[in-house]
Order: structure tokens, then C-alpha cells, then sequence
């Protein structure tokens, strides 16, 4: 008998098993999970109840090492796409090599969806805030001095810096130049970079691309009176802005190496304070049009300036990274690299490369989804790479929880940043997030779930500009049913097939609604657009 109950026992066993390893497929499958409300205002998550207690009790460890709370260093940079870097299918490829980024990729967690807004404010306002364009308001870059920004919008900086953090601005900003959305005045304590966007400084300077401007002195005069700050600027919490060097070219080819140091000293100075530190260092490059500074001139096998200045700025984040390991900063650290929207093709060829259909100023792949790459020595778990969703909004939410100050999200507007901290923490953790919204200024144009993608609004383009790709010449075009497109099997979105795929239209009625509902009870905010 006893061979028989062993057999019946290894039988029970292999099932009970194989159960629950159907049941763990399962529970990995982002489409088919139950997301769980975490707040009335908070976009629902996907419960990870081992891997959130796993990073919770590597969080403790790690705060009983180092008697501080971690540091948060995001790494932003401008128009950068998403095949740039090596470890996304540039680099040498693509004639810029990208050794810095690559190598915290391998030791780090690369990212294969994460995803930004079509341009740079709204990216920017929406990391900064947790939120989308749509309620933040900022749907696209504010221009020559336009009023509007950031103000009377809670930031991560200051939520950090109330908890304890020093908060450090350095680079690019254009979240408004008003003095009320100045960084200064939205939570960091320190700021050192320029007010707008790299473009504005130098479109009206170069007699190559603006020879109508610079020839022609009462068209520069007509530039210089708009009401823009045209400087390199410093400011201390709660103080005025303070002008530096005016933005000539030749200053413009300086600002990413500035900056750098300006960077390197922050750092060099947060070893001895007892605070830790929030630090956002937002890069020029590779916003056109670059001038790369002399020492880069030249230094990509490319030769062309994007590409001279792609290797620049994966200098300076080597740089930061060293100085972080010399000063004995690392481990305490967690660097996010990603760029602020797909490549500018209205600019080429002064611009990047993404393999996805669309570019900047698109709700396509190409416009939307970004280099992300988290790395955190001895906290993240090195050579990990995951296609979960990760959207930018979430690097608020996730700070706030790293930082130990979840409870300071705010509870009187909806938040769409998700706690990421396990995903990115746990041992092979799973992305919390379960849908992506795509929105194009005030049209609400697809929805992600695991690898589909479901287009109910794109940008398209006149067909006659054959040299434009996306940007910001496009238009929306509502579809009488939508598309239904496969990103595992169709990554450049060519093969729409809804008709094979209407097991799914419940689910994403269901998503779509659910969205809309939070813009019914939490109303859309616009502070800058172009109507
Ligand atoms: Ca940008």
C-alpha cells in the first residue's frame, strides 16, 4: 500500500504544485490582475505584497547603515530617444557611444516601457508633481516668457525638502519663468541653470539656421525686447532670481560642463550634511540646437553635434556617479536616468533616434516612451531588465516612499504616480502599475495594458511634409473605432488588428471610464496651451 499512498501523495503534491504555479503566472499577468484602490485620489495599483514587504525591510536595513534617510538623484535628459543609449540599441550603433549609461543599465534595472509625456514642461511638471499635463495643467513647453507653471502645485521637492531633505535644482527647468513656478519657490533650496529651454536662447543667435534674424537687426531687436530671461541664472530658497553669463552660443556650449560641477560640489558638500538629498539635474543636451563644448567637439564617431553632445552628458553622469562612489555616497543613492520625451524630428539632424513609429509632440511609441534606467548599488539588483509599465509620474510617488514620506502625498487632488518602490527594490519585482494613459494635450488618445496598446485618438501628420515624422506640425485624429496594436509583436505600430482583438474592448472600456471618472470629480486644470 505504501507504494501507492507515496504515488498518490507525489500525484497531490505535483498538482498542488503545478496550481500554484498556474495561480504565480497569473498573479505576473498585469492584464488579467486586480488593481487595488490606495486612495480615493490615487491612480489603483497592483498588489505586491512579498516584493513591498521585501524592499520595505531593504529600505530598513539600509537607513540602520547609513543613519539617513537615501538619497534621490534623477538624471533628466532633453530629447534624448529611446534607442540613444548603447544599452537601448544606440550607442555605438548610432555613432554616440554611451559607456556611463550603459554600464548602470547592466548593474542596474533597465526599463523597456517607461514612458514620459509628448514634450518637455509637461514631462517635467508631471515627475515634479505626480500628475498628468491634464491636471497639472502645463500641456505643452511655455515659450519667450508665456506666464504660467508650476504655481499652486504641490512638488516632490517640496514635500522632500519638508522632510528633511536638502533639494538641489540644477540645468534646464521650464516649468514657467514666473516668479511664483520659479524652483526657488516650489520647493528646492538651491538653483543653478537656466529658466526655459535651450533653443530660446540661441534660435535668434546662430546666422546659420536664423540668418533672417541675425542679419536683420530690428528682427533681433524684436527677440531681445520680448520679455524672456535670456540668462544663466542662480537663486536661493524663497530669494529673487539672480542673473549670471547671458546665453550666447558660446556660453550655451558651456552649460552642460557648469553644471556638471555645480553638481559634482553638491554632492562633494551633501557628504558632510547630515540631511540626505534630493538632487535633479537636468541636462542641455540634447535639446537642439547643440554646440558641443569644445572638449566633445568632435569626440562621437558620429561628429555631428546631438551625437558630440550624447557622449558629453553620458560623461557628466559618469562623473556624478564617481563622485557619489568617492565620497561614500553610492550605496546610500538611487539614480534614475531617463529623458524628457522621444527624439525632435522637426529638428534633424539634430536629433535622436527612437526604433518606434512617431517622435516628440506624438502619442506614438516614438513621442512617449523613454531610455529608463534605475541603479542602485547594493539595492537594486544588478543585470535586471523588466517591460512592466513604469510612467514618470511614478518617480514622485516612488521618492516619497523611498524617502519614508508616503504620507505626504496630498489628499486634495488626484495623484497618478504609483508607488514603484518594489518593482524597482524587490528581487525581480513586478511593475505596481497596470494601465499608461496617453494623453495629447486635453484628448485622452490611447491606453497601454501589458503589451496592447489601444489607440482611440492619434497624431497623424500631412502626409506632404515627407520629412517630418512627428513633432509638433501634427493633428488629432479621433478613430470611429479605434486601434488595437500588439507592441510585443508590432513595436512600430503598423498592424492595427481590433477586429481579432474584441475579447479585450470590456477591459478597456472599463480603464478608459474609470480614468474619465477622475477628471469628472477631480476637474482639468489648463494653465498653459496654445488655443
Ligand atoms: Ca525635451
Amino acid at each position: 500500500m505504501r507504494p501507492v499512498r507515496n504515488s498518490a501523495l507525489a500525484f497531490l503534491t505535483a498538482g498542488f504544485v503545478l496550481l500554484m504555479s498556474v495561480q504565480a503566472a497569473f498573479a505576473e499577468d498585469p492584464l488579467v490582475q486586480a488593481v487595488q484602490t490606495v486612495a480615493p485620489n490615487m491612480e489603483p495599483v497592483i498588489p505586491h505584497v512579498l516584493q513591498s514587504n521585501e524592499a520595505r525591510e531593504k529600505l530598513a536595513a539600509l537607513e540602520k547603515k547609513f543613519g539617513k534617510k537615501p538619497n534621490i538623484l534623477i538624471f533628466l535628459m532633453d530629447d534624448v530617444g529611446y534607442g540613444d543609449p548603447g544599452c537601448f540599441g544606440g550607442g555605438h550603433m548610432s555613432g554616440a557611444a554611451t559607456p556611463n549609461i550603459d554600464r548602470l543599465c547592466k548593474e542596474g534595472l533597465m526599463l523597456t516601457s517607461c514612458y514620459a509625456q509628448p514634450s518637455c514642461s509637461p514631462t517635467r511638471a508631471t515627475i515634479m508633481t505626480g500628475r498628468l499635463p491634464i491636471r497639472h495643467g502645463i500641456l505643452r513647453p511655455p515659450m519667450y516668457g508665456e506666464k504660467g507653471g508650476l504655481q499652486g502645485e504641490i512638488t516632490m521637492a517640496q514635500l522632500l525638502n519638508e522632510a528633511g531633505y536638502a533639494t538641489q535644482a540644477v540645468g534646464k527647468w521650464h516649468m514657467g519663468e514666473n516668479v511664483e513656478s520659479q524652483p526657488q519657490n516650489v520647493g528646492f533650496e538651491d538653483f543653478f541653470g537656466f529658466l526655459s529651454v535651450s533653443d530660446m536662447y540661441t534660435e535668434w543667435r546662430d546666422s546659420y539656421f536664423y540668418p533672417e534674424i541675425v542679419h536683420n537687426p530690428a528682427r533681433t531687436a524684436m527677440v531681445e525686447a520680448q520679455k524672456f530671461n535670456k540668462h544663466l541664472v542662480h537663486a536661493k530658497k524663497g530669494g529673487p532670481i539672480e542673473n549670471l553669463d547671458e546665453i550666447t552660443i558660446p556660453v550655451c556650449s558651456k552649460l552642460d560642463e557648469m553644471w556638471a560641477d555645480y553638481s559634482l560640489g553638491f554632492i562633494r558638500r551633501a557628504a558632510a550634511d547630515k540631511r540626505p538629498f534630493f538632487l535633479y539635474h537636468c541636462t542641455r543636451g540634447c535639446h537642439f540646437d547643440n554646440y558641443p563644448n569644445d572638449k566633445f567637439k568632435g569626440k562621437s564617431a558620429c561628429k555631428y553635434p546631438y551625437k558630440d553632445v550624447i557622449v558629453e552628458i553620458d560623461d557628466v553622469l559618469g562623473r556624478l556617479v564617481k563622485e557619489l562612489e568617492t565620497t561614500g555616497q553610492l550605496d546610500n543613492t538611487l539614480i534614475f536616468v531617463t529623458s524628457d520625451n522621444g527624439p525632435e524630428m522637426e529638428a534633424w539632424p539634430d536629433c535622436g533616434y527612437s526604433p518606434f513609429r512617431g517622435a516628440k509632440g506624438s502619442t506614438w511609441e516614438g513621442g512617449m516612451r523613454v531610455p529608463g534606467v534605475a541603479y542602485w548599488h547594493g539595492m537594486i539588483n544588478s543585470g535586471r531588465v523588466n517591460d512592466g509599465l513604469f510612467d514618470l509620474s511614478d518617480l514622485f510617488t516612488t521618492s516619497l516612499a523611498v524617502a519614508g514620506a508616503s504620507s505626504k502625498v496630498p489628499a486634495d487632488r488626484f495623484i497618478d504616480g504609483v508607488d514603484q518602490t518594489s518593482y524597482l527594490l524587490a528581487h525581480d519585482g513586478e511593475s505596481n502599475r497596470k494601465f499608461v494613459y496617453y494623453w495629447l494635450k486635453t484628448d485622452l488618445s490611447a491606453l497601454r495594458c501589458a503589451e496592447y496598446k489601444f489607440f482611440r485618438m492619434a497624431t497623424d501628420f500631412d502626409h506632404k511634409d515627407t520629412v517630418c515624422v512627428g513633432g509638433f506640425s501634427g493633428y488629432n485624429k479621433e478613430y470611429t473605432f479605434g486601434k488595437f496594436f500588439n507592441l510585443y509583436l508590432d513595436p512600430t505600430e503598423t498592424h492595427s488588428y481590433l477586429i481579432r482583438k474584441l475579447v479585450y474592448t470590456g477591459l478597456i472600456s472599463e480603464a478608459l471610464n474609470a480614468h474619465r471618472e477622475t477628471l469628472k470629480k477631480y476637474p482639468p486644470k489648463i494653465v498653459v496651451t496654445v488655443d
